[in-house]
């Protein structure tokens, strides 16, 4: 399987009426980035920055962050990185930070939330990303958004801290690029307040379906019950890919939706063409790419988008124009 593979690593992922679709890793740690060279993958749509504070002891200082986003993008050389901001809280447990117990700690004082009340930790954070460019372009990406204010806080933590890198005679990355995680549905209803002021933006699938349906990520037994590509889903990412082609904002799918070969056929059946998955993961979607006639399926989806009823199941609509292609 690696051997057969490998042997796409410099093929391009077009399918064969010439779509180019972007194929991304998820990444956490540095160990991980070396699979770039061989998946052939164009860069990093998501470094989980959260790892680094799981597994140590305690507080990683700034010069440690420093010196793990150095290393990354070392690693990546040309190919960008889409740094996340701190996601911890809900199922990433930091051990040495006490936190309360929460009845619903997903729905909790995390990532985004924490951060904005505690913003030590994000200037910190903020600082050591900045540090790291080396006055190179810096990509970050902000989780758990919910309200497009909150983006603009999060802006405004990073413009302060650029001043004040300036302020000391440091170097400064030559363009910082501020991303939005959409992931938290209600902020799909705010997508014309937050486009406008996004550099680009990313889906986290594994949260907004969780939130969306209602049912826990890592419940099985509930989340079983409702397919991610399942209409009502289906019909609330097209929404977003929509808007995002209206405000002309990069748009990338970064949640694990993207590294299963169908799901991925049903985003780029509703207009996504950047996906962000586990290095495993991009062999098998390559191959499915590189097979594809995209056009007809995309007729196809956007029909039973339009008119599908309760019932009308998209993986089997997708699986039998696999089984045709
Ligand atoms: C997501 O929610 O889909 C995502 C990419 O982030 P995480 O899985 O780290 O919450
Ligand atoms: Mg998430």
């Amino acid at each position: 399987r690696r051997a057969h593979y490998l042997a796409l690593r410099d093929l391009p992922s077009v399918t064969r009426d010439g779509h180019k679709i972007t194929l991304l890793h998820n990444s956490g740690l540095v160990a991980d980035l070396p699979m770039l060279n061989e998946t052939g993958a164009e860069g990093v749509g998501l470094f989980r920055t959260e790892l680094q504070f799981m597994i140590a002891s305690k507080l990683p200082r700034l010069n440690e962050q420093v010196d793990l986003y150095r290393d990354a993008l070392r690693i990546a050389g040309e190919r960008p990185v889409v740094f996340r901001l701190l996601d911890i809280g809900g199922d990433k447990v930091v051990p040495y930070m006490r936190s309360a117990a929460e009845e619903n700690p997903a729905m909790g004082w995390r990532s985004l939330r924490l951060a904005l009340d505690r913003p030590g930790l994000l200037r910190t954070q903020v600082r050591a990303l900045l540090m790291a460019a080396e006055g190179k372009p810096m990509k970050i990406l902000v989780p758990m958004v919910t309200e497009a204010f909150e983006f603009r806080q999060a802006r405004l933590v990073v413009q302060k801290e650029i001043e004040r890198l300036k302020r000391a005679g440091e170097t400064v990355p030559s363009r910082v690029e501020l991303g939005a995680m959409i992931e938290v549905p209600s902020l799909l209803f705010e997508l014309d307040q937050l486009l406008p002021e996004a550099d680009f933006v990313s889906i986290g699938s594994n949260d907004l379906i969780q939130f969306l349906t209602a049912a826990d990520r890592a419940n099985p037994r509930v989340s079983k019950n409702y397919d991610p590509i399942g209409l009502p889903r289906l019909r609330a990412l097209r929404h977003i890919v929509d808007a995002a082609r209206r405000y002309n904002v990069p748009l990338t799918m970064c949640g694990e939706l993207a590294g299963k070969p169908l799901e991925a056929l049903a985003l780029m059946a509703i207009g996504m063409n950047r996906l962000s998955m586990g290095p495993s993961s991009i062999g098998p979607v390559k191959e499915m790419i590189m097979a594809l006639e995209l056009d007809p399926i995309r007729k196809s989806v956007a029909a039973a988008l339009a008119d599908g009823a309760d019932g009308v199941s998209m993986r089997e609509l997708l699986q039998e124009w696999v089984d045709r292609q």
